[in-house]
């Protein structure tokens, strides 16, 4: 892979090891599901080193399938794979037991990274469902015994006794909640995964973490969706100077400023261009985190998310 690509950067975590900086995105909507196989192999055939998973979306076991068959050409091993999932929050009271279902569902023996996806918990049964409990007025159904901490809780023990995971972490934690976490618990997470992007640039989150050894993971660097982010005029500026493309500088932007990027996408032939990496100036980082300061958006405003302190949320 040529140092020009931005699928070759690597990140330090605060354990030693190495994250690579952009990572493969595998929401997968259903539609999609009957070819994602060949999206996972064409993404590692094409460079990815990183997979980005959950529970939740219901990908691994397409992904440990994809897993098998790129391990079998031998060309790409485990070890040459960084693997993240995450605990969703039905299974908030036994989070390992959701990291098994991951693992078997991944054929893995272990994860690089196990994340909290969200600093929630949900009524659900012991086997994680319903995924999202609802009253009969749709209203989401809470936990009522939950601390988000006795879930991290929980992540730190399995990853002081067992092997099953390198490293753990959180996601969509704001400031006051790391805050909290880093004054009671005696693991510093390696990463807080959140959405960040030119329309939400989370400066004083940004700044917070790396003041703390914590590396940010930016989730939805496209605006999700139809990738509206690709337009923003500050963004073609840019693609236009530096004779590259916009998702180019939308993934340069964070791994020049030394976060991780997790882009998705189910286009085989977009999958194959690979990223430009463009070593953005200070400056221009900065000219892309004042676009946002301007006109924040945020385009993940899940409902169970609303009232956890994060801004822009509606
Ligand atoms: P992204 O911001 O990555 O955008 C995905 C969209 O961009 C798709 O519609 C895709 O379409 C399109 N796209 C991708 N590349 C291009 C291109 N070169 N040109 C035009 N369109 C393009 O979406 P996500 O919201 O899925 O975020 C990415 C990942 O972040 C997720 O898959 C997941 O791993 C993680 N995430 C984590 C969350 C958390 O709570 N921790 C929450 C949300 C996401 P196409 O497939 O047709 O290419």
């Amino acid at each position: 892979m040529s140092e020009s690509s931005a699928l070759s950067k690597k990140i330090k975590l605060n354990t030693g090891a190495f994250i690579p900086a952009v990572g493969f995105g595998t929401v997968c909507n259903e539609e999609n599901r009957s070819w994602f196989k060949d999206v996972v192999i064409a993404a590692i055939e094409s460079g990815y080193r990183h997979i980005d998973t959950a529970w939740y979306y219901g990908t691994e076991e397409i992904i440990g399938e994809a897993l098998q068959e790129v391990f079998a050409k031998g060309e790409v091993k485990r070890e040459d794979l960084f693997v993240t999932t995450k605990v969703w929050p039905s299974f908030y009271k036994n989070p390992s037991k959701s990291l098994d279902e991951s693992l078997t569902a991944l054929k893995l023996d272990y994860v690089d990274l196990f994340l909290q996806h969200w600093p929630l918990g949900f009524a659900s049964d012991d086997n994680g469902k319903p995924e999202v409990p609802k009253d009969a007025d749709g209203d989401i159904i809470f936990a009522e015994d939950f601390d988000y901490l006795d879930t991290y809780k929980e992540l730190i023990k399995i990853y002081k006794k067992t092997n099953k995971v390198k490293a753990i972490g959180v996601s969509n934690y704001t400031v006051e909640k790391l805050q909290r976490l880093l004054k009671e618990t005696d693991v510093v997470p390696v990463t807080n995964q959140v959405e960040l992007h030119p329309h939400i640039p989370q400066v004083d989150l940004v700044s917070f973490c790396k003041e703390k050894g914590i590396i940010v993971e930016a989730y939805s660097p496209l605006g999700s969706n139809g990738a509206p982010n690709l337009k923003i005029p500050e963004v073609v500026e840019l693609a236009k100077k530096y004779e590259c493309s916009p998702v180019d500088i939308l993934v340069s932007y964070h791994v020049a400023a030394g976060r991780v990027v997790l882009p998705r996408s189910q286009n085989i032939e977009r999958i194959k261009k690979g990223f430009k990496y463009i070593d953005l100036t200070a400056k221009e980082l900065k000219a892309l985190d004042d676009f946002g300061i301007a006109n924040p958006k945020r385009f993940i405003t899940d409902p169970w998310g609303k009232n956890l302190g994060f801004e822009y949320w509606d």
